[in-house]
């Protein structure tokens, strides 16, 4: 059987559309599926439309959040409940088209544990696809796990990457480096950019920015490994340009003008002080929240399950 995760977030528009399409092609490629719909918190009428799905098709079940949690959470609460013995991870918005799977299914019954697609940059917006690029290769020499330009979280999972990803119990998810993290064997498949049909992205400028930096600081230490090194240079070239300025004055007496090196000494060291300030402030907060061992969500309502916990352990 075949498990379909879908975090969905005001989908309202696009949600039986979607049925549509995953009845239609998950009958033909596999013999049982089920689908689990995650309402992330959605503010239209998602949940609605969620129960109207399921009660027509019970192979739709769907899990409800207390309030949005965020795309990562959702995944996780879906990932949690998931019963087949493949999962696959789709965007609601059928960005990440169901046809695909026909492809993907077979390479995990080869062995694979870890069916990634790979989109290409197509529609995408020119300064995002550059700006996206290069972050992907400078995180790629910033941490130890590898990720790549055009891999979402679209993929198809083996029952036990699944529990590996259960296992991480992390509040910080950053799922793009989880799923490098876990391993196992990993095979990409290519699939040409699908634009939104329905909707918009939920994607403003900020929340990607604050993405990134996840990316960076919730894999290790190198940012901090960082400020050392660069403490380290900039000490070493302190001391040498006191050297260098006691030796002048020693030499031909003291001289007044000096403001420039001055103000550019005292405001390029405060920069950078203050720059690893946060960086160092950025863990010390996810320290925090570790510490804190807060579910990484709660469940409102769950078809099928009057009753249902709120919490449930990973
Ligand atoms: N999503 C979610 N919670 C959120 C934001 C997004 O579950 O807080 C879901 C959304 O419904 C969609 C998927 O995550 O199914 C990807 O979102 P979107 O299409 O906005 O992102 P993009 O495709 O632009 O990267
Ligand atoms: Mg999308």
């Amino acid at each position: 059987m075949l498990s379909v995760v879908i975090p969905c977030f005001n989908e309202e528009q696009g949600l039986v559309r979607l049925k549509e399409a995953l009845t239609k092609e998950l009958s033909a490629i596999v013999p049982d599926f089920e689908v689990l719909l995650v309402d992330d918190g959605s503010k239209d009428r998602t949940l609605e439309v969620m129960r109207r799905i399921s009660a027509e098709d019970p192979r739709f079940r769907y899990l409800a959040l207390s309030r949005n949690f965020g795309k990562e959470a959702a995944m996780l609460a879906g990932l949690s409940q998931a019963r087949g013995e493949a999962v696959a991870i789709l965007d609601a918005d059928l960005q990440h088209p169901p046809e695909l799977l026909a492809r993907m299914l077979p390479l995990l019954d080869q062995g694979y544990d870890q069916v990634v697609a790979r989109r290409t940059r197509k529609g995408d917006g020119k300064v995002r696809s550059l700006i996206s690029k290069m972050y992907y290769k400078m995180m790629n020499r910033l941490v130890d796990v590898e990720l790549e330009d055009g891999v979402g979280d679209f993929r198809v999972l083996s029952q036990r990457a699944v529990r590996a990803l259960l296992s991480l119990g992390e509040y910080n998810r950053f799922s793009k480096g989880l799923f490098s993290w876990i391993g196992f064997d990993t095979v990409v498949v290519d699939y040409e950019n699908v634009t939104r049909e329905v909707g918009g992205s939920k994607w403003t400028f900020r929340k990607l920015l604050n993405y990134g930096i996840d990316g960076v600081i919730s894999f290790n230490n190198q940012p901090l490994r960082l400020a050392v090194y660069l403490g380290g240079f900039f000490t070493a070239l302190a001391f040498g340009y006191i050297i260098w300025i006691l030796t002048d004055a020693l030499i031909r007496g003291v001289d007044v003008p000096g403001y420039v090196t001055l103000v550019t000494g005292i405001l390029g060291i405060g920069g950078l002080q203050l720059l690893f300030l946060g960086v160092m402030g950025e863990y010390l907060g996810r320290i925090y929240y570790e510490t804190k061992r807060r579910p990484h969500f709660l469940l409102k309502e769950v078809s099928g399950d009057a009753d249902a916990p709120v919490s449930v352990p990973l």
